[in-house]
């Protein structure tokens, strides 16, 4: 045997709903990888941090927890969001509470139809919606900013105070360009509000104007966040690498996934791009709590954001063929409901574990 020297240590935490379902079934697929290939080892830990976690003892993350966390070369994360925990106590409580201080300000997230699939773009097909969108991870919208007065009263006032700073807003916008030249066609639509809001907006344009002087060889464009969904709808081809704010590219990737066909494929990756920290990756779709314990959750999401992680690692050519797998089985029509199949989370894992042993 080939002494192995590429050895990566793999926090996993499925969380809430399907969380767990996805994620164990991903690390399944993982380790059918690892034996395929050959060539790396990947450790597993697993984290069983939750709303559960949350309801026993008040806290997502227990004491020394993020120092526990930090120790692992990333986090592979399932869905957080429970039925009896309000939405932003849970958000904050977990996702952010590693997004943050991980200082992951980049959020990225590919979006493909896959072969054997069908989006409900009545012209799209394989091949013909192939983006990336890199989300503010950090600031704007969603920096917690603003406050409440006079609560309960008719005359009571919230704001909701958007952050953008040029350092925050220069450091993702260069990354965005970054990842535009990697791809193909390089070239990056940077997507903003700038008629409507005339400060942190007109910043955003200011700064993508200069750092694109770094890039000459990417080409790129501008579009309002309205226009661009009817873009993204009406011509799909027209755009490749997409930035935009935390708000606004949370919202236009909901929509890119569900355009490729279900928001049951499709991964995120929350990057600290300075690899200080352990970036922690997931699939975008939440705990869907409607499916959970049922065995019918599509794994797939999660199978594409465990390839994401492995290329974050350096292991481009184990993603690729764990990504050709999963879309062999796609193509042969084994998929969960979501996609139009009635195959159940064990049988597309399983098909993807045989398909494993073909692709290598
Ligand atoms: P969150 O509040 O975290 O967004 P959610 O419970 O609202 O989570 P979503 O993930 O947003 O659920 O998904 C909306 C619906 O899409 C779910 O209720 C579920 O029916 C379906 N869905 C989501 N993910 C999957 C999946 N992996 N497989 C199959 N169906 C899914
Ligand atoms: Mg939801």
């Amino acid at each position: 045997p080939i002494a192995v020297s590429r050895k990566y240590s793999i926090a996993t935490m499925g969380a809430d709903g399907i969380g767990p379902e996805v994620v164990d079934a991903s690390v399944e697929v993982l380790k059918k990888l690892v034996q395929v290939d050959g060539g790396f080892e990947l450790d597993f830990e697993n984290f069983d941090w939750s709303s559960e976690t949350y309801k026993k003892t008040g806290k997502y993350i227990p004491d020394g927890g993020l120092e526990q966390l930090k120790k692992h070369d990333a986090i592979l994360f399932g869905a957080v969001g429970a039925p009896d925990v309000p939405d932003h106590i849970s958000l904050w409580g977990l996702r952010l509470a590693i997004c943050q201080p991980f200082q992951q300000y980049a959020n990225v997230r590919p979006t493909k139809i896959f072969r054997g699939t069908s989006s409900p773009l009545r012209k799209a097909e394989h091949g013909d919606l192939d983006w990336v969108i890199v989300r503010e991870n950090s600031e704007g919208e969603y920096a917690g900013q603003g406050g409440r007065s006079h609560r309960g009263h008719p005359w009571e006032t919230a704001t909701e105070v958007a952050i953008f700073s040029r350092v925050g807003v220069e450091r993702i916008i260069r990354f965005a360009f970054e990842t535009a030249q990697k791809r193909p066609r390089k070239f990056l639509t940077v997507v903003t509000k700038s008629n409507a809001q005339r400060n942190g907006m007109v910043l955003w344009d200011e700064v993508a104007s200069e750092v694109a002087k770094d890039f000459p060889d990417v080409k790129w464009d501008k579009m309002l966040v309205d226009a661009m969904t009817c873009r993204m709808v009406l011509d799909p081809k027209s755009l490749d690498t997409i930035v935009a704010t935390n708000l606004h590219a949370d919202i236009l990737s909901d929509l890119a996934a569900a355009l490729a066909g279900s928001i049951g494929i499709a991964p995120t990756s929350n990057l600290d791009p300075t690899r200080q920290n352990p970036s922690m990756f997931e699939p975008i779709h939440g705990s869907a709590f409607d499916i959970t314990g049922k065995g019918v959750a599509n794994p797939v999401g999660t199978f594409w954001t465990a390839a994401e992680m492995l290329i974050w690692l350096g292991e481009e050519d184990a993603a690729r063929k764990m990504m050709e797998a999963v879309e062999n089985v796609t193509e042969r029509g084994i998929s969960t409901k979501d996609l139009g199949g009635n195959a159940n989370t064990k049988e597309v894992t399983d098909a993807v574990i045989q398909e494993l042993e073909k692709v290598y």
